[in-house]
């Protein structure tokens, strides 16, 4: 397979690669739940520690100015990494749950009021799920969901006929997990605001695959989480345009978020600070800056079309084994394949995948109103990153022969 990145090299710069698993090499194949790291990333946490630490803002010392300049570094790298129009729009979150749940409350309760309906989809993680059914439990909306196609799309038209004066909020995956689907946000944001609702898009899978930028997108919230994207865990971001953050009430109350506290009245911080209430995660925000630009300097279209090679190979190779069915074959996909195995449990796949080394995922995925669509209580779920192979994807074929030879 040709690609002008150097994928051994790539490999040599996650340490990780070289474990064994069960006296055998491992192959990380559940990219969707965390990315593994590399040295880039895991060198600025340590360094980070041993020659920064200090909390951030507050000090007038050394240590502290060092620590706040490269943290606010980092959240001009991620501005421009989203192409926002401005830093201040850049919330650090704990991740993409965090980002999600930050809206529902904030926004969706100082906006949204009895009656307004919130659209999401049935392939939403329940991240961008459980936070709109709290809100609407809370303050008497409606949730309408958009359904899907047997492939694994959205039904569009569907989504047109959703759409009203009522629509207040849409908040839709952009790349759904389970599926590695590809949704046409754009298009999504553009009927929605159509009928003036404000869009979130659940940006977790896509930030790492495609090139997001929020100001041709046109969406008012992008939420994501760095870990999925060769970064640091616990640390993502929430992006939000400005006067929308301008007008939201504070999420979580405490330090850092305040101008002035007097036991009488409290006013706020300027933003992005209003949303940050406490000491952040200051380490791992800082590395969050060498995961970006470790994928800056590979080139994400190379990643992208690389991956997408590895999909078509993988696709290709797992569907010549018989009885091996692929869950979600829409036009557009992210590398990853979910699939089933007649009369093989998904739970008995990983387990005995993992006996060779092979770590995939099995369950529902965190998707479970979608895996209820399918008629099925899970998937098993190979999903690629930049560090993977073809010599990877031929050793998971021949251990599900393994399986199927064992159990099918
Ligand atoms: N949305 C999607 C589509 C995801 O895949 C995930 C994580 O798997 C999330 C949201 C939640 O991300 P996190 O657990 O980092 O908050």
């Amino acid at each position: 397979m040709h690609t002008d990145l150097n994928i051994e090299s790539i490999r040599n710069d996650f340490p990780i690669l070289n474990e064994e698993v069960n006296g055998k090499s491992l192959v990380y194949f559940d990219n969707a739940a965390t990315t593994q790291k590399p040295r880039a990333v895991l060198d600025a946490i340590s360094g980070y520690y041993e020659h920064s630490n200090a909390n951030i803002h507050r000090g007038i010392h050394h240590l502290a100015e060092k620590a706040t300049a490269s943290f606010e570094a980092s959240r001009r790298r991620i501005q421009e990494f989203l192409n926002a129009r401005e830093h201040e729009e850049i919330i650090f979150t704990y991740g993409t749950t965090d980002g999600i749940n930050l809206v529902a409350q904030a926004y969706g309760r100082a906006f949204l009021k009895e009656g307004d309906e919130i659209i999401i989809s049935t392939m939403e993680h329940h991240s961008n799920i459980v936070p709109w059914q709290m809100l609407c439990e809370e303050k008497s909306c409606v949730l309408k969901v958009v359904p899907i196609s047997d492939a694994g799309e959205l039904l569009m038209d569907e989504y047109e006929k959703m759409l009203s004066e009522r629509t207040k909020f849409v908040s839709i995956v952009h790349v759904s997990n389970a599926l590695g689907t590809i949704n046409p946000v754009a298009e999504i944001i553009e009927k929605a605001h159509k009928v003036g609702a404000k869009v979130l898009i659940d940006g977790a899978q896509a930030s790492s695959h495609i090139t997001v930028d929020v100001q041709a997108l046109d969406c008012d919230f992008y939420a994501f989480s760095l870990h999925k994207l060769y970064g640091p865990t616990g640390m993502g971001v929430l992006y939000g345009k400005r006067e929308l953050l301008d007008a939201m009430p504070p999420y979580r109350g405490g330090g850092e978020m305040i101008k002035e506290v007097t036991f009488e009245k409290t006013t706020y911080n300027e933003l992005p600070y209003k949303f940050e209430a406490g000491t952040p995660n200051i380490a791992d925000v800082v590395a969050a800056k060498n995961a970006l630009d470790y994928v800056a300097g590979l080139g994400k279209d190379a990643i992208g079309t690389y991956e997408h090679d590895l999909l078509l190979y993988g696709t290709e190779a797992m569907q010549s084994i018989e009885g091996l069915r692929i869950v979600g074959t829409a036009k557009e996909k992210i590398g990853v394949i979910s699939f089933l195995m007649e009369g093989i449990h998904h739970q008995d796949i990983g387990v005995l995948l993992d006996q060779q080394g092979i770590a995939i995922r099995t369950g529902h995925h965190c998707t479970q109103p979608m895996m209820r669509r399918f008629g099925i209580p899970g998937t098993s779920r190979a999903s690629f990153a930049v560090y993977n192979t073809t010599e990877e994807i031929d050793r998971l074929v021949q251990g599900l022969h393994k399986v199927k030879k064992m159990l099918g």
